[in-house]
């Protein structure tokens, strides 16, 4: 970040569409060494002097920011120190200035020719006399910094990065914040629904948003609080997306879908696998009260996600299993919508293990695809009613207590939906 281009969009992502934006020039010099208190600039005559020591370039573009005779040039010196770049700020004030005015009657920078046509050497000896400077601190508020206290590697990749999530709700939502706050450089989020008063224990949206399309305002939360990030919404469902918008789901380095409509995914899976799959695509869920989550990664090989899902949208493999009917979703009154309540704290450890997948899909895509589950505490599912499926603990057994994570392969079983692609290919 630097350019004018980027600024001003930085201004208008923090502040609004309509904010006037107005820059002016700075110096920056970067020297070898970091310098020692002693080594400051106390004039402005010290900091021409400096310049002139860094080399010819410095002192150009020293010069140049005083021609245009702002109020103070305004210089930034840098330097690689122990913890990294480091940076300080250094104002030098328009002689028209002192005193303390505003504005002098003489105007010094031009005294005896006509104002802005002070030949270029004497204004740069007036500008650069005897006044002492003021020291400034140096805010950094870039992408760098911001992310990974400029020491974090990952930070590039993920700063070049465009993540698609469709489904804003109390899963897609939490996974779209972790990622913004993790990096990624441009976020759409994708979401037909208006949020609703429910709606807010479980997500990272409040009052001041019910009745508001979900996308749209998450979309606005997070590009006001990261202003060095794009954040982008469309206010349409996954069908709508994939009819409208197939160039975006193409280009993009990561799809995450999180809509729990099986119906919709299925039809991304396919489209997916029509595209040969060539970036991932991470679909995640959780089962009844969030005692179990899932994040299925779909990669260029292994199976693609209808491959262990039936027809009706019933995975292979479930985790708790519900002998009282605990999963049966519970009725709301009046208008007879199903829901099911789980814990705000329950959810927050599956959103995390999703987003986490992203993440390993952002930095290291996989080849094959791969199911990561995340399941509660013995004693939590047990309190809730439930109990391990003959599945799961036949699989990977049982633990005595706290909360669990698994990787497992999800290989090829040559469905519908990619089996006969796969023959076709091989054809
Ligand atoms: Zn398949």
């Amino acid at each position: 970040m630097g350019d004018q281009e980027s600024l001003v969009a930085w201004i208008r992502h923090r502040f609004g569409d309509k904010t006037p934006v107005k820059t002016e020039a700075a110096a920056f010099l970067w020297l070898e060494t970091p310098p020692l208190p002693c080594d400051y600039p106390e004039t402005a005559a010290d900091l021409h002097l400096l310049a002139e020591r860094i080399g010819k370039d410095a002192k150009a573009v020293l010069e140049e920011v005083a021609g245009h005779e702002p109020d103070e040039v305004l210089t930034l010196l840098g330097a690689i120190g122990r913890g990294g770049a480091a940076l300080i700020g250094v104002k030098a004030p328009n002689p028209k200035r002192r005193n303390g005015r505003p504005r002098a009657p003489d105007e010094p920078l031009s005294v005896g020719f006509r104002p802005h046509h002070t030949p270029q050497p004497l204004l740069l000896r007036r500008f650069f006399g005897a006044l002492p400077v003021m020291r400034t601190h140096v805010h950094r508020a870039d992408a760098d910094w911001v992310h990974g206290r400029g020491q974090d590697p990952r930070t590039r990749c993920l700063l070049g990065a465009t993540v698609v999530i469709i489904g804003c709700g109390s899963v897609g939502a939490p996974v779209a914040c972790a990622l913004a706050q993790a990096g990624v450089g441009r976020i759409v989020m994708v979401d037909p629904e208006t949020l609703g008063w429910p709606n807010v224990s479980r997500h990272p949206l409040g009052a001041a948003d019910v009745g508001r399309n979900k996308a749209e305002a998450l979309a606005q939360r997070l590009q006001i609080d990261y202003p060095h990030l794009t954040v982008e919404h469309r206010p349409c469902d996954l069908h709508q997306l994939i009819a409208q918008d197939e160039d975006l789901l193409a280009a993009t380095d990561l799809i995450v879908a999180a809509t729990g409509n099986w119906v919709a995914e299925s039809a991304l899976n396919r489209w997916h696998v029509a595209q040969g799959r060539p970036r991932p695509i991470l679909y995640g869920w959780t089962e009844a009260h969030a005692c179990a989550g899932h994040a299925v990664a779909v990669g260029a090989d292994g199976g693609c996600l209808q491959c262990h899902i039936g027809r009706t949208g019933v995975p292979d493999l479930t985790v708790i299993d519900w002998p009282e009917g605990g999963d049966a979703s519970l009725e709301e009154p009046a208008c007879g919508a199903h829901y099911q309540p789980y814990g705000p704290v329950e959810l927050a450890y599956v959103t995390a293990m999703i987003a986490d997948a992203a993440m390993d899909c952002l930095l290291d895509p996989p080849a094959q695809s791969f199911n990561r589950v995340f399941v509660a505490s013995p004693r939590r599912v047990a309190a809730l009613g439930g109990r391990l499926t003959e599945g799961w603990r036949s699989a990977f057994g049982t633990v005595a207590q706290g909360v669990r994570t698994v990787d497992r392969a999800w290989t090829s079983t040559a469905c519908a939906a990619c089996g006969a692609k796969r023959s076709d290919e091989a054809a």
